[in-house]
């Protein structure tokens, strides 16, 4: 009998419930330290496994492994790309979501409204928001006001001081806007797009500046980051539910053509600015912890199911169904 597995991080609570809901056994696998959350403070695991990724274990227990943010960091993409252990979705986003260039073409063939990247930081003519590959969470990201801001702060920063060395950074317009990151299912055997629930990051410290009296926030000399501490749960305005479920579907298109689709849980994280542009910077090709805000359901699953259903759910359900219409190898991979 096929078990639900997952890292014991990020979103496990969540996808464990929802697999257990779904009538499947589960397992947990992780750090020692962990194990009473999942087995004892939220019973949630039927088995707990130590390890980064017990991989004969999880064979022997008949295991599907759900991805999550903390499975594909712990591990890295070569790891996960040659795991043995059926992983539900595509390996193949993976490559096209950790390369900003081609994260950026799929956005793009996606015709979803996308911030300017700047190629020379001598053209920097507005705002910007400099990402270092591979910083996570937002940690080591810096804001530039023009370019002999951005050269002090790469140098300062990153140890940057030519443009050699730059093949490691995106320069992109900040978009000034508020945070509104929609959390989709698609759904490959019903070849049905679903919008799940929509949060927005809270992040330390950019979300604690306007807390200081402006006048203070000068004489600090303060610079922001955007590490992600937690998430808070939005509903958005009704006449803007469109917007955002036409770029899921875009993106669920795009998929289909370069990298052979994309299924299961995905987000996408972008601004509204105030003129009502839903402006992407960047895709999540798997469930994002904001979705754990949800794990009775959200607004928006209870219209659709009239039952509680998270995102963690919803994916122990399209597992259900694959096996029950004999359809478990079109979703795993
Ligand atoms: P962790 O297992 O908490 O170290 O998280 C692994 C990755 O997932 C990190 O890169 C985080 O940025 C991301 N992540 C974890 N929790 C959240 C959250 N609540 N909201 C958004 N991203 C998160
Ligand atoms: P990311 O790692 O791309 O998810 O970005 C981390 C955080 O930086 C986001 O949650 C936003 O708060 C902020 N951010 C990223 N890109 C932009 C942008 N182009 N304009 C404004 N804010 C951004």
């Amino acid at each position: 009998m096929v078990k639900i597995a997952t890292y014991a991080s990020h979103s496990a609570l969540q996808i464990l419930k929802g697999a257990k809901d779904e009538g499947f056994e589960t397992i947990a696998f992780g750090k020692s330290r962990v194990r009473p959350l999942y087995t004892k403070y939220f019973p949630v695991a039927d088995y707990f496994l130590e390890g980064e990724y017990p991989e004969e274990e999880l064979l022997k227990l008949d295991a599907i492994v759900i991805p999550t943010g903390s499975f594909v960091a712990h591990l890295g993409i070569e790891l996960v790309e040659r795991m043995r252990v059926p992983y539900f979705g595509n390996k193949k986003v993976l490559r096209w979501e950790s390369d900003r260039n081609l994260e950026r073409k799929w956005l793009e063939e996606a015709k979803l409204k996308l911030p300017r990247v700047y190629e020379d930081p001598d053209e920097i003519d507005a705002p910007v928001i400099v990402k270092p590959h591979g910083a996570k969470g937002g940690r080591g990201y810096f804001i530039a006001k023009d370019s002999r801001d951005f050269w002090e702060k790469a140098e300062r920063f990153l140890g940057i001081k030519d443009k050699e060395d730059l093949k490691s950074v995106q320069i992109q317009e900040y978009i000034v806007g508020v945070p509104v990151y929609p959390h989709y299912f698609y759904s490959k055997i019903r070849e049905e797009l679903e919008l799940m629930s929509i949060d927005r990051r809270y992040e330390s410290n950019v979300d604690a500046i306007g807390r200081i009296p402006s006048k203070d926030q000068l004489e600090l000399d303060l610079d922001v980051t955007y590490t992600v501490i937690g998430n808070i749960p939005i509903v958005l305005r009704e006449s803007l539910l469109m917007d955002v479920i036409e770029a899921g579907e875009r993106v669920v298109k795009a998929s289909e053509k370069l990298m052979g689709g994309l299924w299961g849980p995905f987000c996408l994280e972008g601004v509204f600015t105030p003129d009502l542009n839903f402006v992407v910077f960047e895709i999540s090709a798997r469930i994002v912890a904001g979705t754990n805000l949800f794990i009775n359901g959200s607004p928006y699953t209870w219209l659709k199911y009239g039952e509680p259903m998270s995102t963690g759910r919803r994916i122990a359900r399209e597992i259900k169904i694959a096996i029950e219409e004999d359809k478990l190898d079109e979703v795993v991979t």
